[in-house]
């Protein structure tokens, strides 16, 4: 048993080695990647459960490095947050997106929306929301083209400057609560935050044809989000099964491999060309 224990112990110490190595590596590279865009986008078509349309997309950033080979975005976004390269990183990003929907608008396809992800920090920062503004007239994209998705921890990060809230409201530029009802404090997030869409967590997704006790938590915020005058998409629809329910439960709109993975701008414009 002493033996034992002593393997796991360096099975643990090495793993926690590898992870340590590894995570120097996408820090070294990272910087470079942003600077000489190896980061792409690709898009996730979002659905109006009801009419069966693809009403926008969510943005989600790709790194393929050619020694690191693909690197989640949970690993490297996370690390641009801790060494300053969020910022740079999500000009860019906003900068692609509205270029792209100048695209799509170019080929016919100008209802969409396009939904760009924020990080806490970054939504709380003096500049964003001039950053936004000044990007979208640059490149003439209506403001209620554009999306931004946030996480319930924005509000934790700083409840001062939350601001930012009613400005975008007053330009028109919704805002989404990602990954809703995995906070620990999600009833207080709605008090604070003045949103405008409501995001269901994958988690609760996951369960719901399972789980009872899931599948009333996800009516229950459905129904308190339309009270509120929030508009509900779920995320990580795998199934038909998954999305009847949710289409008895009355959510507004559906996102996940059931209607399409991520794919390349191209390929969107392909999608929307072929569902008219
Ligand atoms: P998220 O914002 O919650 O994005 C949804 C994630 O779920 C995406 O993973 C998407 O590919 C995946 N997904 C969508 N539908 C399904 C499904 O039906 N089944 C399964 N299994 N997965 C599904 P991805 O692209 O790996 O992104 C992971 C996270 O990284 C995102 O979670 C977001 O928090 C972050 N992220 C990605 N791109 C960006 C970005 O440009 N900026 C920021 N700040 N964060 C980003
Ligand atoms: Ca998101
Ligand atoms: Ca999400
Ligand atoms: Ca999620």
């Amino acid at each position: 048993a002493k033996d034992l224990g002593k393997n796991r112990y360096s099975f643990y110490e090495s793993e926690f080695t590898e992870k340590a190595e590894y995570r120097f590596q996408v820090e070294q590279h990272l910087r470079e990647a942003v600077e000489q865009r190896q980061i792409t986008l690709v898009y996730q078509p979002q659905i109006d459960i009801a009419s069966g349309e693809i009403i926008g997309v969510e943005a989600l950033s790709r790194w393929y490095h050619p020694q690191l080979g693909h690197v989640s975005p949970i690993d490297f976004i996370k690390i641009a947050e801790q060494i300053g390269l969020i910022k740079p990183l999500t000009e860019w990003i906003l900068q692609t997106v509205c270029d792209q929907m100048a695209v799509w608008n170019s080929e016919g396809f100008s209802d969409i929306h396009t939904a760009v992800n924020i990080s806490p920090d970054h939504f709380l920062d003096k500049g964003l929301v001039s950053l936004i503004t000044e990007t979208l007239e640059t490149k003439g994209i209506a403001f209620d083209k554009l999306e931004l998705e946030v996480t319930e921890s924005t509000v934790q990060t700083n409840a001062q400057n939350l601001s930012a809230f009613e400005r975008l409201k007053d330009l028109g530029i919704s805002v989404a609560i990602d990954d809703f009802g995995t906070g620990y404090s999600s009833f207080s997030s709605l008090k604070h935050m003045n949103v405008d869409i409501l995001k269901i967590d994958k988690s609760f997704i996951d369960d719901i044809l399972t789980d009872e006790k899931t599948q009333v938590l996800v009516g229950s915020m459905i129904k308190m989000g339309h009270n509120l005058g929030y508009k509900i998409i779920a995320e990580g629809i795998e199934s038909h099964a998954q999305l009847q329910l949710l289409q008895r439960l009355q959510c507004d709109i559906g996102q996940g491999y059931l209607f399409s993975k991520p794919v390349t701008a191209k390929e969107i414009s392909t999608i929307l060309g072929s569902s008219y």
